[in-house]
């Protein structure tokens, strides 16, 4: 039963500002310890429900904020400027499940705690019309890769999107969102004692008969990927990648083939937008 675990930063219990999630912040360091606290969580719960492997991928920022000589020594890290992002290794272990923790809301959420997706730059990301975040982006990847999104931790309005995107996946809520950048958190402690939990019994759900209902994120093709920008300039840049359309006052929209396509297009999309402001 091998593992893969994402790990983000802003749905972390304990971290209700945007401010500490910045390597230059002084809080930064405090929020990297609260961040390997769920990790570990997060991996227990894995072994103690069957794991075999488990990878992790450090998948905030700059994605180099998990101190190694920190994270439980049964796990395998990822980190750096990663082509893949957030998903970076997942098509190399034949995973047998993925387990997002401190995960989001998507950009554009009314409530959500530091509700982004992937940057500042999208206001508004849909597949197929219909809004989605980082779990629902990260998730059709891993579901091309027919791996299933077993749990996904963060705030209560990360949840609400989890339910409707991924219904079968455990969704641990360790915060209240109440708006941009403030939280109703529960301890750490308690938070980790639930995101071990919830992996456990993830993990023991992939193991039973039929994935325990865990089912990879499959949207059929075409897959119609649309980001709508900060601003018409943002959205110039990310229509100039060939197969890209430009949209509206501030969207640029791409038909994609399948879920991998349909991420990278995204990922490249957004990664050009950024460039505009250069
Ligand atoms: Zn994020």
């Amino acid at each position: 039963m091998r593992v893969y675990i994402s790990v983000d930063m802003e749905g972390i219990a304990g971290i209700s500002h945007g401010k500490p999630t910045n390597r230059d912040d002084s809080g930064y360091r405090d929020a990297c310890r609260l961040m390997e606290g769920e990790t570990n969580a997060a991996i227990e719960g894995a072994y103690d429900g069957g794991a075999d492997e488990v990878v992790v991928n450090d998948s905030h920022g700059s994605m180099y904020n998990l101190a190694p000589d920190r994270v439980d020594q049964r796990a395998r890290l990822v980190q750096g400027r990663k082509t893949l992002s957030m998903v970076e290794a997942a098509a190399d272990g034949h995973f047998d499940v993925a387990l997002f923790v401190g995960y989001h809301a998507r950009a554009g959420h009314p409530r959500g705690t530091i509700a982004h997706t992937y940057s500042g730059a999208p206001t508004l990301t849909t597949l197929n019309g219909k809004p989605v975040g980082e779990y629902g982006i990260n998730g059709i990847y891993l579901g091309a890769l027919g791996i299933p999104v077993g749990m996904v931790s963060g705030d209560d309005a990360l949840a609400e999107e989890v339910a409707d995107w991924m219904p079968w996946a455990e969704r641990v809520v360790v915060k209240r969102g109440l708006g941009w950048q403030a939280a109703d958190s529960l301890h750490p402690s308690a938070a980790q004692a639930l995101v071990k939990a919830g992996a456990k019994r993830a993990v023991e759900r992939a193991r039973s008969a039929d994935a325990g209902g865990l089912r990879p994120l499959v949207l059929a093709a075409p897959i119609a990927v649309e980001l709508q920008l900060t601003h018409g300039g943002q959205a110039d840049f990310a229509a100039l990648i060939p197969g890209f359309t430009r949209v509206g006052d501030r969207g640029a929209r791409f038909e994609a083939q399948g879920g991998i396509e349909a991420y990278r297009a995204f990922v490249s999309a957004v990664r050009m937008a950024r460039l505009a402001d250069e």
